[in-house]
Parts: C-alpha cells; structure tokens; sequence
C-alpha cells in the first residue's frame, strides 16, 4: 500500500515536470505561429491567433493567500485548513518564494494559517510582512488571523508594514464561540476582538472581520457590534467542506454538522443586507476564486473539493506551478476579489 502510494506521488511529479515542459512548447509553437500571422495576414487572423494564445495564458498570481502554518492554538469543529504537519519553511526560503510571486506579478499577500502569530511569537509572519513592504513593495499586505495572540508591542514593531488585518469571529456570544471551538481555555475571544480593533486604529491598520456562517450562529444578528466595530470589510462565508480536511476518514476535523443550506446562508445574508461593508461568499465563489499556498509553497488545487497540491514554486518557479492551482482568474476578478487593498489608497478616518 505504501509502495503503491509512493509510486503515485513520483508518478503525479514526473506528470507535473512533463506538462510543465508541455506548456513551454505549446506557448513557444504559438509565439511562433503569431510571429508568421502577424507579418503574413489581415487583422481578422491575427485576432484568431489570440484567442488561440488566451486558451493557453498562464494566470497571473495577483493576489496570493499563504498559510505558512498549519499550526493554531484554537479548535474550530469546521477549520479547513489543519495541522496534518507542523513544517513551517526556514524565513529566508519563504522570503525567497515571495520574491519568485512578485516577480510574476504578485500585488496582494496575505498571510494565513493555522494561527499566524503563534510561529516564533508572531516575529516569523512581522518579519514577512516587513519584507514584502520594504523590500518588495507588495501594494498590499494582510494578515488573517484569530486575534488571540496579537501583542501591543507587535503592532509598533511591524504595524507600519501592515496594511489590513482581518480578524475572524463567527459570534459575538462566548457561548457560541466555545461551541464553534473558536476559543482558548478562559480568554474572551470578543473582548480580543475589540482590543485589536483599537490597536488596528492606533497604528493605522485597516480592520477587517471574517465570519464563517454555520449551524451554530445563522441566527445570529450581528448588526449592533459589527456597525461599532465599523471594519473596512466584513466577509461572511459560507461553511465550506473539504474531503481530507473537515471530512474524510484522514481529516482532523468533521464539519458535517456545522454546514448549512444555500438557503439559510441566504436568510443570514438578508438579516445583514444593510451593512454596507458586507462581502459575502458563497461555497461556490470560495472554492476555485482564491490562489492559495500551503506551508511547502505548492499551490493547492480545490477543485474536486479536496486540495491537492502542485510542485512548490520553490522547485519548478511560479509559472510551472500555478498550472496546477485550479485558479479560475475569471472568479476571482467576479467575486470581486480585486478592490481597494493598500491603506495608502484608502480614506479611512483613523
Ligand atoms: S482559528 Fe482558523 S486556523 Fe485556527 S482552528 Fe479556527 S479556523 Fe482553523
């Protein structure tokens, strides 16, 4: 059985390195033929020609989400992104994958997880955030996380590199939240929120709230504290299955319990409608419209409703790899994936 699942993994490799030679070729060939179109026929031809040349268009990494860790020190029942392994890649090797994605075309990082600022104290993730601003000059950098370990002394260490940070909360009952699993032992995973909220506004960090929408909160009504909280986005999501993470005979967690309808994610977003800032996301829109990286930087593939994972880009370079990420630029750009995402550019009242 090892054997055989051994043999798979080469194989998937071999196939990988062979279509990534493959593509070359195709684009290569095209480039050509364009050339000869271009000096020998009309402009209806050429236009032919690129059609035939978008078919096979590499999508560009605009906006990558890296989960550098599959580490987290809470227990949400639906996380579907699990600590199956506890590597985490040497900062320089990751800074220099980073560099590989901006060179491609990289505008927007953020850094996810697991728990982001449990990795050395939430210094791995300041210092990746500094570079991809200082050096890099990445337009926009973000951070996901659960709130819970972010310190004050962070925010003056690396705040200034930040632009936005999204902190998750599904409730604002503790109640709730300890039957989520979205908790560590005593703490108050609101009153957390809060504190951040007013170091986000401090240290002029634009503040963003995602809520994941379950059995457990879809009757929730959230107006009240999400209008004081006032973020600059509010995503609500909808709970969202994924064979081998949150469901399966090898996943860490079972969300079965914890998914909702179409319907009643609906009647949540209805309750909500005023809201301005709300930006939902349906399971459809979340499956193939995010370019996401695990701690190796292979990017994985949602597809089929489980991830399977590419080569790592520190391997066979951006290009090669981004084949098999299953992205669907087209998605992204419909969910509206593309907004305003450095602070420079927004007019927020601090
Ligand atoms: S906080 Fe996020 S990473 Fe941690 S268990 Fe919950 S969903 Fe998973």
């Amino acid at each position: 059985m090892m054997m055989l699942s051994t043999q798979i993994v080469y194989v998937k490799m071999m196939l990988q390195v062979c279509f990534s030679n493959l593509h070359s070729i195709v684009l290569s060939t095209l480039e050509l033929v364009f050339s000869w179109v271009g000096v020998n026929a009309g402009h209806g031809r050429v236009c032919v020609a690129h059609k035939a040349a978008e078919a096979v268009k590499t999508p560009t990494p605009t906006s990558v989400n890296y989960h550098f860790t599959r580490q987290c020190n809470y227990k949400c029942g639906f996380c579907f992104h699990t600590a199956k392994t506890s590597f985490v890649l040497p900062v320089e090797e990751a800074k220099r994958g980073l560099r590989l994605l901006k060179e491609s075309g990289m505008e927007k990082i953020n850094f996810s997880g697991g728990e982001p600022f449990l990795q050395e104290r939430g210094d791995f993730v300041g210092k990746l955030v500094q570079f991809c601003k200082e050096d890099l000059q990445i337009p926009s950098v973000s951070i996901v996380s659960n709130g819970s370990l972010i310190r004050d002394s962070w925010f003056r260490k690396y705040g200034e590199y930040l632009d936005i940070l999204a902190i998750s909360c599904d409730s604002f009952d503790e109640d709730t939240n300890k039957l989520i699993g979205r908790t560590q032992g005593r703490k108050s995973h609101v009153d957390n929120l809060y504190k951040v909220r007013s170091w986000c506004k401090e240290y002029k960090v634009a503040f963003k709230i995602n809520s994941v929408i379950n059995t457990f909160n879809l009757e929730e009504d959230m107006r009240e504290q999400i209008l004081e909280l006032s973020p600059v986005r509010w995503k609500v999501f909808q709970c969202l299955v994924i064979e081998g993470e949150n469901a399966g005979d090898d996943a860490l967690r079972e969300a079965e319990g914890f998914v909702i309808s179409d319907q009643q994610f609906q009647d949540f977003l209805d309750r909500h409608r005023d809201i301005t800032c709300l930006v939902p996301e349906s399971n459809e829109k979340m499956r193939d419209s995010y370019l996401i990286l695990d701690e190796y930087m292979r990017f994985l593939d949602c597809r089929e409703g489980r991830k399977d994972p590419s080569n790592s880009i520190l391997d066979i370079g951006v290009e090669n790899a981004i084949q098999f990420s299953g992205f669907d630029e087209k998605m992204f750009l419909k969910r509206g994936g593309k907004y305003v995402w450095s602070k420079a550019d927004m007019r927020l009242e601090w």
